[in-house]
């Protein structure tokens, strides 16, 4: 059995990438150390691989995003850019690095939005019905032949389509059409050049994908088998039914066996299900089937001999040749455990990150190639699952009991919405069209700074504490002063959202290097959950309270809600999903009782991760939301003159909407900017019966907005949702903004507001 990894972390071990970019950006950095820069990091990727596993893909490596990548390689390319675009001879050359940065995050910027299930964004390829693609980035062949080495990397033609945007569904057949001729062209120049095999990802065919595109899919795949050999991926799910899979005219397949149905482990079932499978369907002896049985999602170490069982097991049934893979891209991971020093070693002896996951490989192939004898000698097989049995410290049973004694009204709010409107109104006497914000403010680099003194030793709590108490009455002052109306207290405390939380709760810990890419070149460290979770002491209050103290403008309580922080955190896998978010929201329910105790009228409780933690098949949507909308609605059990606000960015809502309404908040906040209105039409289809608030500000790009495209916004929304109901604030949190772009757009914000009170008072 032969070994492959795919997605290995290009963020470098010393986060070199952002560094790189960032400084290109800042002007730091030349346009030729950037290249060179990527280009060292390539190659130390490769010969982490080429150490570890026997093969893997060439042409992963970006100046930013894959899937822009996709688009400038099949011409999706503004006028204004395409001179940009030269044919050259490193996998890099053809870029014109300005133009590339202005789509990614410039003026021209893309939309972004999530990759499938998980908490990576991409650029969305803006196309059209007519779009005709051409190839004019030949990206993987050209990296192919820089380095000599691996398989071609590709993302493959059904799930580029799948998710661009712009176009209507039934135009679908023939943008598909158009791009295989593109990619066969492609593909026929790698194989030309001596590339053993192409790697094409579809992980849009692991969800469900309507009946009537197999038939173009197929197609397609006629077409591409022809010009190279194909290994197909697919992953973060398993595709709803193999044998479709199977017709595919594809040298092999590479399969995610760990997270079928939702599992976190690979199971006996769907093992079971892929040998029955391949009996009544067998592969060709000269086929492939790449099995992804470490897990590139999440960081518990792989049960070698367990796994080693199933593959023997597949081995056993299948003709075609088998390879031990990786199930999902390992980008999702951090890079090394090695880099934890600190970490209590209970708990670092049972993860395993990229790296980890390379070694897995390895020693997966020695168990599965070796007789059992010799592995019972191998000390580093013997090690590695070795590790002592939970810490009783890990096990709370004051939660567990709490849990175990909740009751159906514990997961509702004692008065209805109606009810609560009327009480908040009286409460918050707010204008028409109310302004806020979303709650971070610009996190400067002397907010970084400070916190790293403070973390590293260099000042005292108290100094830090005032430092922060400084940020906040300057935040306070400038709001008033802008005129905004719900007040915010900035966020500067917190590092980042989920990772402020997880370090103040029982059972969560943090890493010290466990970076992993979340967009572009931004970057965050996944907390780990891997006890009960129990919340010791208040947690925000004291910032919110002394906020509050210095403008007798409402404050908002901001809170982190419990799926996103169980989205962002890599979760222990030894109790249900479920059992581990309802443990946070009464952790958070305890937080919400402490503000408003303490005077706290508004409180938002973020959760952009509501949408993305969807299983990607629809038939087990209904399970999912409704324990992830009881943990909401248990964390935001609030009294009724209590304004409960939520936040989410990014989502698709339209699909959400009946959902998000189950939340029970009193309002909500979204995305609704870069994806040009999209968002606004949903709720034009689907009455949204309680207040919102539509980003009117696309915070990912540093341009402002003027006061007409708010204007221009509002309005649209304005016909759609009753005046009454609409709140006017960005589209998210201010942190990675500067101050200059802040100021003049929030300016403009409470300008448009204003304006739009006047349209609708003279009515
Ligand atoms: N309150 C958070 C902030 O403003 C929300 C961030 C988010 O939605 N990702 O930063
Ligand atoms: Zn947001």
């Amino acid at each position: 059995m032969k070994t492959y990894a795919y997605g290995y972390p290009r963020l470098g071990k010393q986060r070199e990438y952002k560094r790189l970019i960032e400084g290109y950006w800042k002007q730091e950095v030349t346009e030729l150390q950037l290249r060179e820069g990527l280009d060292r990091l390539e190659r130390e990727r490769l010969r982490i691989y080429h150490q570890a596993v026997d093969t893997y893909p060439i042409g992963e490596m970006t100046f930013y995003d894959a899937m822009l990548d996709h688009g400038l390689m099949f011409g999706l390319v503004p006028e204004a850019v395409a001179d940009g675009l030269r044919v050259g001879r490193s996998w890099d050359a053809p870029l014109d690095l300005a133009a590339y940065y202005r789509l990614a995050r410039g003026a021209d910027a893309w939309e972004m939005t999530k990759w499938f299930n998980t908490n990576y964004h991409y650029l969305v390829p803006p196309i059209s019905d007519q779009t005709e693609f051409r190839l004019v980035w030949a990206k993987p062949l050209l990296a192919w032949q820089q380095y000599q080495t691996g398989v071609p990397y590709l993302i493959g033609p059904y799930t580029f389509v799948a998710l661009s945007k712009g176009y209507r569904p039934q135009a679908l057949p023939q943008l598909l059409a158009s791009l295989t001729a593109v990619y066969a062209e492609l593909l026929r120049r790698c194989q030309q050049a001596g590339a053993p095999l192409v790697h094409v990802d579809e992980p849009a065919l692991a969800g469900d994908v309507p009946q009537e595109h197999w038939p173009l899919i197929r197609q397609t795949y006629q077409q591409l088998a022809e010009a190279a050999p194909i290994l197909l991926f697919t992953y973060y799910d398993t595709p709803a039914d193999w044998d479709t899979l199977w017709q595919l005219p594809v040298r092999g397949f590479g399969l995610d066996l760990i997270h079928s149905g939702g599992a976190a482990t690979v199971q006996q079932s769907t093992v079971s299900a892929l040998v029955s499978a391949l009996q009544r369907h067998p592969l060709r002896p000269d086929q492939i089937l790449v099995l992804g049985v470490v897990n590139g999602r999440n960081i518990w170490k792989t049960s070698l001999q367990r796994t080693a069982d199933y593959l023997r097991q597949i081995q056993h049934a299948a003709q075609a040749e088998i390879w031990i893979s990786n199930a999902a891209p390992l980008s999702h991971l951090p890079v090394s455990v090695a880099s934890e020093e600190k970490m209590e070693p209970a708990l670092r002896q049972r993860l395993a990150f990229a790296d980890e996951r390379l070694t897995e490989l390895r020693l997966l192939q020695r168990l599965v190639t070796n007789t059992s004898a010799s592995a019972e000698k191998d000390a580093e097989l013997q090690q590695w699952n070795a590790y002592p049995p939970p810490p009783a410290s890990w096990r709370q049973e004051t939660v567990r009991q709490r849990l175990a004694s909740l009751k159906g009204e514990d997961f509702r709010r004692p008065t209805d919405y109606a009810q609560r409107d009327r009480l908040q109104r009286q409460r918050l006497r707010l204008p028409l069209f109310p302004t806020t914000t979303i709650g971070s403010f610009p996190q400067t680099e002397e907010v970084r700074r400070m916190r790293n003194a403070f973390k590293n030793g260099r000042i005292s709590a108290p100094e830090y504490d005032q430092f922060i108490r400084e940020q906040i009455r300057h935040v306070v002052q400038v709001q008033e002063e802008i005129g905004l109306d719900v007040l915010v207290h900035g966020e500067f405390e917190r590092s980042d959202m989920v990772e402020f939380f997880a370090e103040k709760l029982d059972g969560i810990a943090l890493t010290q290097q466990g970076w992993v890419l979340s967009y572009g070149t931004r970057v965050y460290r996944p907390p780990i959950i891997y006890g009960d979770v129990v919340r010791t002491r208040p947690m925000t209050v004291q910032e919110i309270t002394f906020a509050q103290s210095l403008t007798s403008r409402p404050m908002k309580g901001m809170l982190t809600g419990p799926v996103t922080i169980l989205a962002w955190s890599f979760v222990r896998e030894d109790v249900p999903l479920r059992e581990v978010a309802w443990q946070i929201a009464l952790a958070l329910q305890d937080e919400v009782r402490d503000l408003e105790a303490a005077g706290i009228a508004v409180i938002q409780i973020d959760e952009p991760a509501f949408r993305e933690m969807a299983p990607l098949r629809r038939h087990r949507w209904p399970e999912y939301f409704d324990w992830a909308v009881k943990a909401f609605r248990l964390a935001s059990r609030a009294q009724p003159h209590t304004q409960i606000h939520t936040h989410m960015c990014y989502s698709e809502f339209n699909e959400i909407l009946p959902y998000i309404e189950q939340l029970d908040a009193d309002v909500i906040t979204i995305e609704a900017t870069r994806s040009k209105g999209e968002v606004i039409e949903a709720f034009e289809r689907h009455s949204y019966p309680r207040q919102i608030g539509p980003g009117v500000y696309d915070v990912h790009s540093p341009a402002v907005p003027s006061v007409e495209s708010i204007v221009a916004i509002l309005r649209r929304v304005a016909r759609i949702i009753p005046p009454e109901r609409i709140w006017v604030n960005p589209d998210c949190g201010l942190k990675t903004r500067r101050w200059e772009e802040v100021l003049p757009a929030l300016r403009h914000l409470v300008q448009a507001a204003s304006q739009l009170r006047q349209e609708h008072q003279h009515r």
